[in-house]
């Protein structure tokens, strides 16, 4: 049975979809004021994942993610960087969605730009101005935190402990409550504007998220994902947003977080000199060596990144497709309980990705299970029937995960003459025990870039 950990209840669920099979789920997108980094690579394959997963047992799935394209960090780096607002958050939208691609996340149904949806914001606005949960002050609208009574049931806040996180972030005087937070705000001179039945302006941050959400999905939906540091103010401000306005709760079924990313044990921060942005990542990995990292470690659990982890990632990956190289190539006889373990091994694997999408277990048992059938290779224990089994079962799983490159596995060798022409060689002089002239071609060989390895098969030759 498929349980998701909810941070609402803070409890494993069974998970139960509104509708049966079908599934709507919504991700906090980027504000696009710079270049995403390593964190913002580590929330979206996480989800990434976790959508092929649902879409590989059977559900249907709408990806919503918003773009913040309008946000007081565009305003202000447009200012010093002498553009304009619009030009700058189009730019990196489209770094963003490169980014994206690059790192084959491919999962999302739709992405809603804020900018877009400035009729919902309003209409959001306006019932809870009605309903009395929003007021208007000199600089904009409002949110009354304490009139609504649940403020707080995600995050596990009161309101005075949600002021005080609040009041260095906010210090707009006239609110009735510090935590109160903006929904729309009155522009400035020279600032980007919409009409509105107030006043010109602009939409807050949280209300953008709901609007959109209502608009594509209802009043109440399946999943909400983003990463954990945005349980609060962000995702409380949407439930007391979406809820005031439906009278329904709950607003959001599962509320699924992603766990932190940090770099050799730090924050990762410019000023500290350690931001890895994912381009520059991808400048001296491949994409697969980070959907690795992300698959081998809990998505809810902190993530420490460093070059030693990468590298060791694309250590495994190498040994992973290595072996699924060997398994192609082997022809040997069934083994004796090769059905027992192969079946237990698919089995165990779907457990643990049901408890909670528990990827470092199941990374855990496929290395031991290679391990096991690597022996059963070597001692000639396992048919070509079970080694295609096998090979399927790592093709199925990777429609999942993405981290493996078949088309590279499945790449035939082409040797050189010249190659063929010394391996032949080398063959003829081991069936004769002319160790001296063996030696001497696999040097040559190895000069040309390759190595020899003598298998169960013949001879095998690899690039060095
Ligand atoms: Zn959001």
């Amino acid at each position: 049975m498929l349980k998701f950990y909810n941070t609402l209840s803070r409890k494993k669920e069974v998970f139960r979809p509104r509708k049966k099979k079908k599934v709507n789920l919504f991700v906090c997108g980027p504000t696009t004021y710079d270049f995403s980094h390593l964190g913002h690579a580590r929330t979206y394959i996480s989800y990434d994942m976790l959508v092929n997963y649902l879409k590989f047992l059977g559900y249907k799935i709408f990806y919503l993610q918003n773009i913040t394209d309008i946000d007081d960090k565009i305003i202000l780096r447009a200012k010093k960087e002498k553009k304009k607002w619009l030009e700058l958050a189009r730019f990196f939208e489209k770094e963003y969605l490169k980014d994206m691609k690059a790192l084959k996340i491919d999962s999302v149904t739709r992405y809603a730009r804020a900018t877009e949806h400035i009729e919902e914001i309003q209409s959001q606005v306006k019932r809870l101005l009605k309903k009395g949960y929003a007021y208007q002050i000199e600089d904009g609208i409002y949110y009354d935190i304490k009139k609504f009574k649940d403020y707080g049931k995600l995050s596990r806040r009161s309101v005075e402990q949600a002021e005080d996180a609040v009041s260095r972030i906010d210090t707009a005087r006239k609110k009735r409550n510090i935590g109160d937070f903006c929904l729309w705000k009155f522009s400035k001179a020279n600032e980007p504007k919409w009409p509105s039945p107030w006043g010109d302006g602009r939409p807050g941050w949280h209300i953008e998220d709901t609007a959109i959400s209502e608009k594509y999905f209802g009043v109440q939906y399946d999943i909400h994902g983003g990463a954990r540091d945005l349980v609060f103010p962000h995702h409380e401000a949407e439930i007391a947003q979406m809820e005031a306005v439906s009278n329904k709760k709950p607003m959001v079924k599962y509320w699924l977080h992603a766990g932190f990313l940090t770099i050799n044990g730090r924050k990762m921060a410019k000023s500290l000199g350690n931001f890895i942005t994912i381009k520059d990542f991808l400048k001296k990995y491949i994409p697969d060596v980070l959907r690795f990292i992300v698959f081998s470690s809990h998505y809810r659990s902190p993530l420490d990144f460093s070059d030693k982890l990468a590298k060791e990632a694309k250590t495994n990956l190498e040994k992973l497709e290595e072996f699924l190289r060997k398994l192609r190539e082997t022809k040997g006889k069934p083994g004796k309980d090769n059905k027992n373990l192969i079946e237990n091994f698919e089995k165990k694997f779907f457990e643990v990705l049901e408890d909670d999408f528990n990827t470092p277990k199941a990374k855990g048992l496929i290395f031991d299970f290679i391990s096991k059938i690597n022996k059963k290779i070597d001692e000639n224990q396992l048919s070509q029937k079970e080694t295609k089994t096998i090979y399927n079962f790592f093709k199925k799983i990777n429609k999942i995960f993405n981290i493996l490159d078949f088309k590279k596995i499945e790449r035939k060798e082409v040797l050189s003459k010249e190659i063929k022409k010394l391996v032949e060689l080398r063959e003829k002089y081991r069936l004769q025990k002319n160790w001296k002239k063996v030696d001497e071609v696999r040097k040559k060989i190895k000069k040309l870039g390759y190595e020899i390895e003598d298998t169960s098969q013949g001879p095998k030759v690899k690039k060095d």
